[in-house]
Parts: C-alpha cells; sequence; structure tokens
C-alpha cells in the first residue's frame, strides 16, 4: 500500500482535498492531528482519527523495538558548517534527525551561517555535504543569491547548479510560515530535500502577536510549527536550522541581559541551541548550549568573502566547559 487512495474508508475526494493540502503520502497522514484532517477534508472529526489510524496501521507503526531506533539513529547525517572548530562542538556538524537553533543579536551571523548550509549540504559526503537539496524559508528578506555564489564559488562548485537546488519560499506573516512548513512534506521526498532552513523562527510570530494578552497563543502556534518542522526532520532524515533573535532582560543585573525568544516551547523542542556572539574583526564565537548529550562548549569562527571558516593559528579545538554553567551565564 503506498498512496492514500489505498486506505479503507477514503474516498477520491478526500484523498485529493489532502493531497492538495500537503499530506501527499502515507507518512503525512499518519503523523497529522485528527482535527486538521477534519477541517481539511471537510468530515467529521471521528472519521478524520479513523483515516489516520488505517495510514498507522498500513505503516506499521506503534512501538518500535530499541534496535531499530539504533538503526535510524545510525542514518543520521552530519552537515559540516565550513568551520572545523563548530564541527567539533556539534560533534561532526548539523545533524539531521534534530532541529538545531541558532540565537543571537543582529549581525551575530545566523543568516551567515544559513547560508553556508545551503551550500554545505550539497556536497558530497566526503566533503562533509549530503548530497541533498535545500528547503529555505525566508522571513525577512535576507536570503542573497548572490552570497550563495561567492561562497559557491570558494568551494569550486558551480554557483549555478547550487542555486537550482536551493527552494526559497518568502513567509509574509506566522500563518503563512506555518503554512509554507505544512505543505513541505509534499516535496521533502520528491525533492531529496535533506536540509531545511527556516531564517527567522520568531519574527513574524513576534508582529503577528503583540501583548502579553496574546502570549499563550503565540506559544501555541509555535508548538504546532515546532513540532511540524520536527516531524519533518523525523520522517525525512532532514536536519532543520532556525535562527531566532534575542531580547534583552532589563531585569538582569550580572551575567548576559539577552536571551532568546519564544521561552520554553523553542528551547525545549530544539535538539541543539548555539548562541552566537559577535567577537573582534570578524571573529564571532558559537555557544552549545543545552545539549542533551554534547558538553556544553564554545567554538570561535571566521566569516570573510568566502564564507564560515577557521581563524588562521586559532586553536581548533572548541574550548569545552567541565562544569554545567547557568543558563544565559558567558564565562570569560
Ligand atoms: P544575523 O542574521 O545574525 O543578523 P548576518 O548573518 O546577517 O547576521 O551577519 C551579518 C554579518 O556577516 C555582517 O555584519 C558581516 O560581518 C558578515 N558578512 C556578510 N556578508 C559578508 C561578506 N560577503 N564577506 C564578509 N563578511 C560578510
Ligand atoms: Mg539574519
Amino acid at each position: 500500500m503506498k498512496s492514500l487512495k489505498d486506505l479503507p474508508g477514503i474516498g477520491p475526494k478526500t484523498s485529493e482535498k489532502l493531497e492538495d493540502a500537503g499530506y501527499s503520502d502515507l507518512m503525512c497522514l499518519a503523523t497529522a492531528n485528527a482535527s486538521d484532517v477534519a477541517v481539511i477534508a471537510d468530515i467529521g472529526e471521528g472519521v478524520a482519527a479513523k483515516i489516520i489510524n488505517s495510514a498507522r496501521d498500513a505503516l506499521d507503526m506503534g512501538f518500535e523495538t530499541g534496535l531499530k531506533a539504533l538503526e535510524k539513529r545510525k542514518l543520521i547525517g552530519k552537515i559540516t558548517f565550513g568551520s572545523e572548530t563548530l564541527n567539533e562542538l556539534m560533534n561532526g556538524g548539523l545533524e539531521t534527525q534534530a532541529i538545531t537553533e541558532c540565537y543571537g543579536a543582529f549581525g551575530s551571523s545566523k543568516t551567515q551561517i544559513a547560508h553556508q548550509l545551503a551550500v554545505n549540504v550539497q556536497m558530497p559526503v566526503k566533503d562533509g555535504g549530503l548530497k541533498g537539496r535545500v528547503l529555505y524559508i525566508d522571513t525577512e528578506n535576507t536570503f542573497r543569491p548572490e552570497r550563495i555564489e561567492q561562497m559557491a564559488i570558494a568551494k569550486g562548485l558551480d554557483p549555478k547548479k547550487i542555486l537550482e537546488n536551493i527552494f526559497i519560499a518568502r513567509a509574509y506573516n506566522s500563518d503563512h510560515q506555518m503554512i509554507l512548513v505544512e505543505k513541505a512534506q509534499s516535496i521533502m521526498k520528491e525533492k531529496d530535500i535533506r536540509l531545511v532552513i527556516v531564517d527567522s523562527l520568531t519574527a513574524q510570530f513576534r508582529t503577528d502577536y503583540v501583548g502579553r494578552g496574546t502570549l499563550s497563543a503565540r506559544q501555541q502556534k509555535l508548538n504546532r510549527h515546532m513540532h511540524d518542522l520536527q516531524k519533518l526532520s523525523d520522517n525525512y532524515n532532514a536536519a532543520i536550522f532556525v535562527t531566532n533573535q534575542v531580547m534583552s532582560r532589563p531585569n538582569v543585573l550580572f551575567g548576559d541581559p539577552t536571551e532568546a525568544i519564544g521561552g520554553h516551547i523553542v528551547g525545549h523542542t530544539s535538539t541543539f541551541r548555539l548562541y552566537l556572539r559577535k567577537s573582534k574583526q570578524n571573529l564571532r564565537v558559537a555557544k552549545l548550549v543545552d545539549s542533551p548529550y554534547l558538553p556544553d562548549g564554545e567554538a570561535i569562527y571566521t566569516i570573510t568573502e568566502e564564507g564560515i571558516g577557521d581563524a588562521v593559528g586559532a586553536a581548533r579545538k572548541p574550548r569545552v566547559f567541565k562544569e554545567k554553567k547557568e543558563e544565559g551565564d558567558i564565562s570569560d
């Protein structure tokens, strides 16, 4: 059984509606919400739940053995950041089957890293890529094809080919951004997407939900959005790279007065969190925070014409903190 039409209890009209909405294969349906499916296909929630269940049965979902989980983790791919130090901090590179969140102030190089990863993922595995394509959701209109060209040429790659493999979508508001991710399911497999970028994850949500009264609505939506992204990473063995802004905490007297937007929702759903900050000249510092199994530490990297790289003569090993520090505590 391969397509929606083959499921018991699903007519051609319903399957067509679902496919139009981006539920293109059984996996999309099996991991969907009954209430969403009910609205999209214009059916009752009970019927929707039954359809979802039959998709799950067809895929033999449910419990998996530890061995199977291990097999799946063996398929985790890693994309080079372009800096050896940063790669080492991140246990080899940007991982698939995970969401990596990068937060930092304006100009801390979040967008530059996004561009670099969009190039690097296309390289062969031996060079640190996954030979995959990219989905780039640009919410701040900061995607620059010229910058991709520069980075591609620096790596001896054909810039035209590299640009052809990056699918860009502008998100005009937070709802649009969510729809783009929901719809992404339909092209992940077909286009062999291995990297999904959302730059910025939170900016549109911040503009759309202003004031205290809207906070819980915003967090609910963000939660949904994060889980949709997580599904993409799980179902298609893709790496998810999202950027986040910081806001200042005026009541903090000691330590770092900045924190990431989105609070616990974003922080807890991200597998890896990198806090970026500017240093001297073209140097940047990435700090790994709250990783499930990697030690917290810091890596210094550079941004030049060629893209992300390592500082000449600098230590290639990241600085690993022996003890876990309190969040927001920068140890200089
Ligand atoms: P963020 O997304 O965190 O706000 P960016 O990723 O846009 O920040 O980083 C902008 C910085 O990247 C610039 O301040 C500049 O230092 C550096 N940068 C951008 N383009 C180039 C380039 N072509 N050559 C060298 N450095 C660049
Ligand atoms: Mg940016």
